[in-house]
């Protein structure tokens, strides 16, 4: 049986898809070890929704699991108020919405409605500067559902041993650097 692909992994491959063999082998490594300052933020940050004490009102789910059988992915979400049918994703702190946000609450997303909750809305919550960024369901984004179904199939088909090239402006912000053979920095 195909195994499923982790929700959290979709960011990463995109940043760089050889970062997803360091996170399978330090997975389970103390943290602590290897993460930076901005990442240990940001899983702060988290923390309160992963213990789910974000919120005690019986309709919002906070740090459930998620699966989704059609797309052989699963996960967990952030936030999920089935009242307003509103599913949140909070960030630290927001700059840019990167690709890899987009194609990790999609995921949520089409995981959730499998499961046979109505998802009316989506958006990203900046913690830090108090910011909301609605996000178009994928039924109203024809090409960034394209390109959500292209990343799993790229990532189900990605070679390790196959010659690639690195890009040095992420190697230098990648918290494998110090053991990647391919790292440029
Ligand atoms: S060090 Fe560079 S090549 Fe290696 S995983 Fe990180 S970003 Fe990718």
């Amino acid at each position: 049986m195909e195994a499923y692909l982790p929700i959290a992994y979709l960011n990463d491959f995109i940043f760089c898809p050889r970062s997803i063999y360091f996170h399978q082998l330090y997975g389970r490594v103390e943290q602590r070890l290897y993460q930076c300052t901005d990442q240990t933020k940001g899983k702060a940050a988290h923390k309160a929704v992963d213990a789910g004490t974000y919120s005690t009102s019986k309709h919002v789910f906070q740090g459930m699991e998620v699966y989704s059988d059609t797309y052989r992915i699963g996960g967990k979400i952030d936030v999920f108020d089935s009242k307003k049918g509103e599913l949140v994703e909070r960030k630290k702190k927001i700059k840019v919405i990167y690709d890899g946000y987009i194609h990790q609450i999609y995921a949520q997303y089409h995981c959730l409605t499998e499961m046979g909750y109505t998802v009316q809305s989506l958006k990203f919550h900046s913690m830090d500067d108090n910011k909301n960024y609605p996000v178009k369901k994928p039924e109203d984004d024809p090409k960034r559902q394209l390109a959500f179904e292209q990343l799993l199939a790229d990532m189900r088909t990605f070679d390790m041993s196959a010659s690639f090239s690195a890009n040095a402006n992420k190697c230098k912000h990648c918290i494998y650097h110090n053991l990647c053979d391919a790292s440029l920095c």
